[in-house]
């Protein structure tokens, strides 16, 4: 918990000026389509860093659960608020994230919003001697993109990783791609070989310029 509490308040330290921007359009949002916002202020503030690292690392606000596709209409329909949020809100009381919810949404409404969220999250890794095996999570059905995907497997890896490097297996090469944008954002060495099997991805994490590593969705 309390390494939790330190990360958080690194990255929203690191964060501010963008948190205060994503503040203000997600309040005045809400208050047009006349939905809440997440009333656990730890929830509703790590969203707002996480949107801010998401727009900073890939240039848009894309939505911090889901990593980009690479097809170009799937991704705008991802920027936050996203296209999914009314049927979302319809069918779980909150957005996916849970940042967004119905107006008059209780706090049993909210916890079970969180909990669905952690449990899709907080899910067993794919680890075998040493190579983190990002494939074969299950596929969300608006999106049709996995939860959690590489990236969200990166970072939960990566909370309280002690080894120099990191080799991943990944489907698609949009999943490569966007490892290779991270690494570069955060300054860690990339590479990558390609096989039937899949791709093979290396995060060289000892690079002098690397910066922390920020937490995501559910964790
Ligand atoms: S699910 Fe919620 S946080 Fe994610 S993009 Fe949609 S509205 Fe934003």
């Amino acid at each position: 918990m309390l390494k939790m509490m330190i990360g958080f308040m690194k990255d929203y330290w690191k964060y501010r000026d963008a948190v205060k921007k994503q503040h203000r359009w997600i309040v005045k949002y809400a208050a047009q389509k006349g939905y809440a916002i997440n009333p656990s202020l730890m929830m509703s503030k790590n969203l707002e860093v996480w949107l801010s690292e998401m727009e900073a690392t890939f240039g848009k606000r894309y939505c911090p659960c889901f990593e980009p596709s690479g097809d170009a209409k799937l991704d705008k329909q991802m920027c936050c608020p996203c296209e999914f949020i009314d049927d979302e809100i319809d069918e779980y009381g909150t957005c996916h994230c849970a940042l967004f919810g119905r107006g008059d949404l209780d706090k049993a409404g909210w916890k079970a919003s969180s909990q669905r969220l952690m449990g899709e999250y907080r899910v067993p890794l794919n680890m075998k001697e040493g190579v983190l095996d990002t494939r074969g999570m299950p596929l969300d059905p608006r999106r049709g993109l996995p939860i959690p995907d590489a990236m969200h497997q990166m970072k939960a890896t990566l909370n309280g990783y002690g080894g120099k490097t990191l080799k991943m297996i990944v489907e698609r090469d949009q999943e490569a791609k966007n490892l290779e944008t991270i690494a570069a954002f955060r300054g860690y060495g990339f590479s990558k070989t390609a096989s039937d099997d899949g791709i093979t991805v290396t995060l060289d994490l000892e690079n002098k310029n690397a910066q922390g590593a920020s937490g995501s969705c559910g964790q």
